[in-house]
């Protein structure tokens, strides 16, 4: 059935901008988008957006859903020193907590905040080394109830010795075999981060890769870790060892991207892998700042995640400038443009894995939207949607009134739809109380 929502404030970050107009979906697609008023369309489902904005929605380039049950997880004795041994006192004890009913009920409560947060697509990294086997499944199953978009990958690591790491690449491979396609899902192979990595694990994972065309998900020079282990096995920084195994394709992700040394920057600018900026994480692990204004000055293509940090990617872009700023001293690093370019490639690589053109509003693209709660109170124009997303963010607390995934209405009125949010947060409690306890 067509759905026509009117009376809306619509801008995309590409310039389309109508004061006050409509979209009309259908098969998934925007047909058109207009000035009010909207054609009379008998049968089509009407939705008055009252004035307020509407925007494509948001995606997440790094998400790790199986964090979504630590939320106020107590941890007696955590006192990390260092980023390693942030992973092995907290996610590396989590994740092997989890089993496939964990993995579910953190990826459905994953799913929702997403959803409520304006997402409508992104791209998970997952690891659940004790339910290696049909986790990304699961994943999918709480994905597709929630109605969102996602590309998954499972985390490939030598931390767990050969079997598991073996579990883990056949678990992409089936995954993406079976499991994706059809415009809502899709894969990426993924790998943890070089200094958990052997030689004979990323040749394995390489040649696994292969025969899909697989691009790769995995951190990179998060923490100082990186580059000391590469440096001491194998005599080179990580980026320069990553690139002998020939990883740095198109579409794939390399979160964080902060250890990098110059020559590792020129090195990147020759490739066509992305550095997914994830701002706020880095800062709450204190790994350092990774140099964003650097990287895109080198024509380096640059997204924007949330590595697990919540799913606020407007609160994400701001955080990015600040961090830019403070660190800086240029008040004028990472302005508009710049932040628009992350965004504008977080579509990118959403077109890239789902096929559907993405981010604009304009006849032919998925129909991904969000009507913000938001009416502004000084005139909104093409050339300031980014300043007042960030400062509705910081003010009113911008939340979605609606949110449409591939012209499926998904949230409306604080309401999400076809899943029974009480519920789903009631058992998610109960799975992760049991979680808790098996640390
Ligand atoms: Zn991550």
């Amino acid at each position: 059935m067509a759905l026509i929502i009117e009376r809306a404030r619509i801008a995309d970050f590409f310039g389309t901008f109508h004061e006050s107009g409509y979209v009309l979906i259908d098969g998934g697609r925007i047909e058109v988008v207009g000035p009010d008023p909207a054609p009379a369309a008998p049968g089509a489902q009407r939705i008055d957006a009252g004035g307020r904005l509407l925007t494509p929605g948001l995606v997440n380039a790094h998400a790790h859903l199986y964090s979504s049950l630590a939320r106020g997880m107590p941890l007696p004795g955590f006192a990390p020193k260092g980023f390693r041994q942030i992973l092995e006192q907290l996610w590396w004890r989590v994740d092997r907590a989890l089993d496939l009913d964990g993995v579910y009920h953190s990826a459905l409560v994953g799913a929702l905040q997403q959803l409520k947060a304006g997402v409508t697509a992104f791209f998970d990294h997952h690891a659940s080394p004790t339910a290696i086997a049909g986790s990304l499944s699961q994943i999918r199953r709480a994905v597709a109830e929630v109605g969102l978009r996602a590309d998954l990958c499972y985390e490939v690591t030598d931390r767990g010795g050969p079997a598991e790491r073996d579990a883990g690449i056949a678990e992409n491979v089936r995954f993406a075999q079976e499991e994706a396609g059809g415009g809502r899902f899709a894969a990426h192979m993924g790998l943890h981060a070089s200094f958990t990595l052997s030689d004979e694990t990323l040749a394995k994972v390489v040649s696994a890769a292969e025969p899909q065309k697989l691009p790769f998900h995995l951190h990179l020079a998060e923490g100082k870790e990186d580059p000391v282990d590469a440096l001491q096995k194998y005599g080179m920084r990580t980026a320069e060892r990553l690139d002998q195994f020939g990883i740095f394709t198109p579409g794939t992700l390399l979160a964080h991207g902060i250890q990098l040394a110059q020559a590792e920057l020129d090195l990147l600018a020759g490739r066509s892998a992305s550095v997914i900026h994830n701002p706020r994480s880095n800062m709450n692990n204190a790994v350092g700042v990774a140099q964003v204004a650097a990287m895109l000055a080198r024509g380096i293509n640059v997204g924007i995640g949330t590595d697990g940090f919540g799913c606020d990617m407007v609160g994400e872009l701001l955080t990015a400038r600040l961090l830019a700023h403070h660190t800086s001293g240029d008040p004028t690093v990472l302005g508009d443009p710049a932040l628009l370019s992350l965004i504008r490639h977080n579509y990118a690589l959403a077109e890239a894995s789902f096929g559907v053109p993405m981010g604009r509003l304009a006849a032919g693209c998925a129909a991904d939207l969000v009507v913000w709660n938001y009416e502004p109170p000084t005139p909104l124009v093409p050339e300031n949607l980014l300043a007042h997303l960030l400062f509705a963010s910081v003010s009113e607390g911008l939340r979605p009134r609606v949110v449409i995934v591939a012209g499926e209405v998904r949230f409306a009125d604080g309401k999400v739809q076809g899943v029974d949010e009480r519920a789903a947060l009631a058992r998610a409690r109960e799975v992760a109380q049991k979680l808790w306890a098996r640390l």
